[in-house]
């Protein structure tokens, strides 16, 4: 059989990249097939090498929220372009940039831009040590906050998806200070604080999980969480990485009306440019270098070809009243299209949606931890996928990953969408 184009160039990758990607879930592994090479995205779509086009149910793991390059996007950094791609010294747009976040995200009275997720959390987890002099930090299994070494522990996302335990590389005496404790389970949480009580620097929280799949939080789970990093003098940290933006326009915090301390940002604030950021309340910020003794830095942090691209994004964001309840009824209409298919196929299937991010769970539920997440039928998860893109429907190739719907797509594409998923449950 003739090789296509995306096989061929796999050949060439796995030569010279481990793996052939520069990411891990990029590889297929976990749904056993072979990653198809894009050349190109437009709107709602997505077209491969060798000519097969898919509506874009990943929006490149999280940032596509208005679809693929969309017209004042793109004009925007060829605006910039004309005037050179990076100085390493301040600008104007990166204080509009700032200003924005911090007019947007309610818990950001200031904000330091990095170039990635992983930075962001790393920046803030640094930032939350410093400020409160302790080491320990407290995290959630399943909840994936980038690829730092003592936040690998029981990490969701890739890690989930290839089923390793934690990563190699990662001495004990990194992790030592790194607690886990089961997502949505508060008592958990409780003991912890009893134990540990003034060694917590910060608690760090996905305030809705994506890395496990879609997981929310239950009732009263991140208040707690609140209440009793105020009482303890640690600071809560969350991450909004693939939340801010996307749920709401001031992120899962202004959805649930609870105030972090820190919190960190990327994704779409970055237009589908490298951008990210940390920020919070005002003298946390103020203990950073060169305003005080916490030191963080970076070559291309506020690049301003992805400030132009992210301030574009977050402009039409802020100007558009309706965008979330367009993007919240498309959630909806998919969720319940996915659990009526799969209920009319027999198949046992839990559906978590917020807003325009959701995962269909091979798994009767609930899910509401990385425990009943794991329990998914991945086998049945990566027959669906494969039927999906036979289709035409291009989704994240795991069972732990969040899918994501964005501003570009139609009535039609929806329909499309739920149609494929129908056929594809009934083919199981
Ligand atoms: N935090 C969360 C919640 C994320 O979803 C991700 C990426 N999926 C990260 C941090 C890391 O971001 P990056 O991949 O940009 O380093």
């Amino acid at each position: 059989m003739e090789r296509t184009r995306s096989q061929q160039l796999m050949e060439r990758a796995v030569q010279v990249i481990p793996g052939g990607v520069n990411s891990p879930v990029r590889a297929f592994r976990a749904v056993g097939g072979e990653p198809l090479f894009i050349a190109r995205g437009e709107g709602a779509y997505i077209t491969d090498v060798d000519g097969n086009c898919f509506l874009d149910c990943i929006g490149s793991w999280g940032p596509l929220i208005l679809g693929h390059t969309p017209p004042r996007v793109r004009q925007a950094i060829l605006t910039q372009l004309d005037c050179g791609t990076t100085y390493g010294a301040p600008t104007e747009a990166e204080v509009e940039m700032a200003e924005m976040l911090c007019r947007l995200v309610p818990s950001c009275g200031m904000v330091r831009m990095v170039s990635s997720g992983t930075e962001a959390t790393m920046s803030a987890i640094r930032a939350a040590r410093g400020f409160t002099g302790r080491a320990k930090i407290v995290k959630f299994e399943g909840c994936y906050h980038g690829h730092a070494d003592y936040l690998l522990a029981k990490s969701g996302s890739g890690v989930a998806t290839l089923g390793l335990p934690d990563s190699a590389g990662v001495p004990p005496s990194i992790a030592y200070d790194t607690i886990t404790v089961p997502y949505n389970n508060l008592g958990a949480v409780r003991d912890v604080f009893q134990s540990h009580a003034d060694q917590i620097a910060c608690v760090i929280v996905e305030p809705i999980a994506g890395n496990m799949g879609c997981v929310l939080p239950m009732e009263g789970f991140l208040e707690g969480l609140r209440d009793l990093c105020s009482q303890s003098g640690a600071l809560l940290i969350f991450d909004e990485v693939m939340t801010g933006f996307r749920v709401a326009k001031g992120g899962a915090q202004e959805l649930f009306g609870i105030r972090p301390d820190l919190t960190t940002l990327g994704k779409v604030m970055g237009g589908g440019l490298p951008a990210a950021a940390y920020g919070g309340r005002r003298e946390i910020m103020q203990s950073m270098a060169p305003l005080g003794p916490i030191y963080q830095a970076g070559t291309l942090s506020g690049n301003p070809l992805a400030v132009a691209a992210g301030l574009a994004t977050l402009r039409i964001i802020a100007e558009d009243p309706a965008l979330y309840d367009r993007l919240d009824a498309k959630g909806r209409y998919v969720a319940q299209g996915l659990k009526k298919a799969a209920d009319k196929a027999g198949v046992p299937v839990t559906v978590n949606q917020v807003g325009s991010m959701f995962t269909l769970f091979f798994h009767p539920g609930p899910v509401t931890d990385y425990a009943s997440a794991k329990a998914s039928d991945t086998a049945r998860f990566a027959r669906f996928h494969a039927a999906m893109l036979q289709q035409g429907v291009y989704l994240p190739p795991s069972q732990f990953e969040a899918a994501f719907l964005s501003d570009a797509m139609t009535d039609g594409d929806l329909e499309l969408l739920v149609g494929a998923a129908a056929k594809a449950l009934q083919s199981l």
